[in-house]
């Protein structure tokens, strides 16, 4: 697998791909693996995947160097995600028992009743490269301690990521099989769906990517969990603080390059802040350094492959043709790598390629809006509906606004963000079922009822195998 440094467009050293018989070894490995696995006492399960979070601690900087090598992601934020990723696994260590443990529901008098969540067996995770570590934890710390097994085919742009993660496991202490990277490109995951051995899938990348997942498992009756694109609304009300909503939606919008499903995207401002948003927001977005991304005083480093770039930037021309004013960057820079600047437009139609397309770099969108029924209606005016913001100065109004915002999350006066204890995903375009949290780790489960005939319940309370 070619692998190219973005920030110098150099070569690395390629990996070399699973051939067809490696495919078949994993299968029937996750297969034997499960059998054991799902027998493990989940206490078991939980103080392993503590000892995966012991592991990347311990391992951090090789992580964060590797993440920043193959994907050109600023070198603290790739620290930063090592940490999350150590988080999210502590968080399962602490609460996976208590969030699948059996729940009692009364039924008739003669009867014990009650529901008890049971693993499925191996799942098969498509992941992308711009959280190349964090995605892939956010699948596998709830979903091995639940009792599944993960099959990974991570994005053809990171095998390092891959084959570091799961060295990670096996350092850890995990059983073979229970977690195995399958190097391999997107045209050979049709067939690892349709084979019997694989129980469900997850994918988290693209729409497109999504519908033609999605398809292969409809196809073979296998649950799924998509976790697909955002164009997320960062609304900016009236009584907004406006120089806190444009510091913190600069972060927003160039958080990991501009690289983010739940960046903020289209910044939907009133008009009666319109003119010191948009003073503010350009200054901060212009005060961002881009450059080396290894260099710790870096903001924004490069896109993560040339083609992506390219994508990105004929967004930007077709939006400028369409009408769109650049008020600040607007082209790539010219240096080795492939690095774009932070940039805004303003005066955006409605049917321009920012607004109606995922914009995946760091370039916002800006709007304008006479009151709070014109916000939510921009706001909403997408077939995408991840995250949002919105930033008022009046709590009751951003609760009523925030619930009227299509989308799997939104924040008040806070940036879009993904935490482990909270369920995280989209509805509409942007995919459906959810992770993290306890609505997370109970997307690949049976939840199977269980019937007691003349059974009185346990004295000691619920059970957890
Ligand atoms: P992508 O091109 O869809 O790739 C994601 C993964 O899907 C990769 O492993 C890719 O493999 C695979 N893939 C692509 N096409 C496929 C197909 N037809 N069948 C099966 N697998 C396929 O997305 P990306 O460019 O890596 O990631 C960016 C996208 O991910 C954005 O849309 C972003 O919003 C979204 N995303 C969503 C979330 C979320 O939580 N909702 C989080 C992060 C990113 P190859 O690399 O081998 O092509």
């Amino acid at each position: 697998m070619e692998r190219i440094n973005p920030a110098t467009g150099e070569s690395l050293d390629p990996i070399e791909a699973d051939d067809d018989a490696a495919v078949e070894d994993a299968l029937a490995d996750a297969e034997s693996a499960f059998v054991e696995w799902r027998g493990v006492p989940i206490t078991e399960r939980q103080a392993l995947v503590e000892d995966a979070a012991s592991v990347l601690r311990e391992n951090e900087e090789e992580y964060a160097a590797l993440m920043t090598e193959e994907m050109g992601k600023p070198l603290d934020s790739a620290r930063a995600e090592v940490e999350k990723c150590a988080w999210v696994c502590e968080y399962y260590a602490e609460r996976a028992a208590e969030h699948l443990q059996d729940e009692r529901v009364g039924s008739e008098a003669k009867a014990e009743t009650f529901v008890s969540y049971e693993p499925l067996g191996p799942v098969l995770a498509v992941m992308p490269w711009n959280f190349p570590f964090w995605q892939v934890f956010r699948f596998a710390a709830p979903h091995l301690t639940a009792g599944n097994v993960g099959l990974l085919k991570h994005a053809s742009n990171v095998p390092g990521c891959a084959r570091a993660i799961e060295e990670v496991f096996r350092e850890a202490g995990y059983p073979e099989g229970v977690f195995q990277s399958l190097l391999v490109g997107s045209d050979a995951v049709a067939e690892v769906i349709a084979d019997e051995r694989v129980k469900a899938v997850t994918l988290t990348g693209s729409e497109r990517a999504g519908r033609s997942v999605a398809a292969d498992a409809g196809a073979e009756l296998k649950k799924t969990v998509l976790e697909l694109g955002g164009s997320d609304p960062f609304v900016v009300l009236d009584d907004a603080d406006v120089a806190a909503a444009a510091a913190t939606g600069t972060i927003a919008r160039t958080l990991n390059s501009g690289q983010s499903c739940i960046a903020a995207k289209r910044f939907v401002v009133h008009t009666d802040v319109y003119d010191e948003f948009v003073e503010a927001f350009v200054a901060e977005m212009e005060a961002l350094t881009v450059g080396d991304p290894t260099d710790s005083g870096t903001d924004v480093g490069p896109q993560a492959r040339a083609d992506l770039l390219d994508t990105l930037h004929d967004q930007v021309e077709r939006s400028v043709e369409a009408g769109a004013t650049v008020e600040t960057g607007g082209e790539p820079l010219d240096r080795q790598g492939f690095f774009y600047p932070p940039t805004v437009l303003t005066d955006v139609p409605a049917d321009a390629a920012v607004a109606t397309e995922e914009v995946f770099g760091p370039v916002a969108a800006v709007f304008a809006v006479d009151d709070e029924a014109e916000a939510i209606a921009v706001a909403n005016d997408t077939n995408l509906g991840l995250g949002g913001s919105v930033w008022t100065e009046d709590v009751a109004r951003g609760k009523r606004v925030a619930r009227r915002i299509d989308s799997g999350a939104v924040f008040v006066n806070e940036l879009t963000k993904s935490d482990p204890r909270l369920p995280f995903g989209g509805i509409g375009d942007s995919g459906y079922g959810r992770e993290l949290g306890r609505d997370g780790i109970r997307e690949f489960v049976n939840r199977k009822t269980v019937w007691v005939q003349d059974a009185e319940p346990p004295e000691d309370g619920p059970a957890t195998e």
